[in-house]
């Protein structure tokens, strides 16, 4: 006879399933297990695996999932979503993971979007608590510039091949008491990345310093890029927007992945209304 589990088991796992890897000690979670539940192969996205390295015994893969939405008004409009490419930054991680189950929940945030989203690009960072990969490098200064490291070259290849029209990446800043980002484009900072922080800034403060990280910040916007950041490929013209969004990495977690959902949710929303205002001129 079926037995069924007494009602007490049978808890719901959505929403907590993101935020205990956090909790568990540096080092002891295996990255594959966090990214076990996207890998059911009955899910709305598409899992692709990049490619396979060895770091010693380890072995370590780069994950793509690829959401399509529903058409919207014109062609697709391809973006891809980045994080953990600092392997402590857990706040993204969970994030990117999170935002696929609410395109599945609700594709219509994807509407006319062709969504690339890596939530682990530093799967040896993240399982050892580092900031940088095993091999010691933080790949988010090794971007387009010769880099041996598996984890650069295969984001390098995609990004050149997919040719984005956007590129959007998750960090936590572990100095910043306030979001802020990096905006690179005048049309897309104001009328993409500002509302966006609107947004964001109701679950967490904007961090409004005049100098953050050691660059010119206006109202948590720093409108340049710096050598060796995950970007578009240096022949990619025109330029996608790129934006790089951080949370204070000392706030709670839970509002930290809200901020970046809400992010997110907000840009992709008003890039497309950009572009439909564009088709209108
Ligand atoms: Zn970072």
């Amino acid at each position: 006879m079926h037995q069924l589990a007494p009602s007490s088991t049978v808890r719901k796992t959505s929403g907590k399933v993101f935020t205990h890897f956090a909790k568990e000690k540096r080092g002891r979670k295996h990255y594959r297990e966090v990214l076990a539940p996207l890998q059911n192969a009955r899910s709305p996205w598409l899992p692709a695996t990049l490619g396979k390295w060895n770091v010693g015994a380890d072995s370590y893969a780069l994950e793509q999932y690829l959401f399509v939405g529903p058409r919207g008004g014109g062609d697709y409009v391809r973006v891809g979503v980045f994080a953990g490419i600092h392997g402590d930054e857990a706040a993204g991680i969970a994030a990117a993971i999170r935002f696929l189950h609410e395109l599945a929940q609700n594709p219509e945030i994807a509407r006319g979007y062709e969504l690339y989203v890596y939530p682990l690009c530093n799967p040896s960072g993240f399982e050892d608590g580092t900031r940088h990969s095993r091999s010691g490098r933080d790949l988010n200064r090794e971007f387009w510039a010769g880099s041996r490291e598996p984890e650069v070259q295969l984001l390098e290849r995609q990004i050149r091949t997919l040719r984005f029209d956007g590129l959007i990446s998750l960090h936590a800043d572990n100095e910043s008491n306030g979001l802020y980002a990096f905006a690179l484009g005048a049309q897309v900072t104001q009328h993409v990345v500002e509302p966006a922080l609107q947004a964001a800034e109701k679950i967490l403060p904007r961090n409004c310093n005049p100098t953050i990280d050691n660059f010119t910040a206006r109202n948590g916007l720093i409108r340049k890029g710096y050598p060796g950041m995950l970007c578009a490929a240096p022949e990619a013209s025109p330029r996608p927007f790129e934006i790089v969004f951080e949370t204070p990495h000392h706030a709670d977690l839970e509002a930290q992945i809200e901020a970046n959902l809400v992010f997110l949710r907000h840009a992709l929303d008003q890039y497309l209304q950009l572009q439909a205002v564009g088709q209108d001129l």
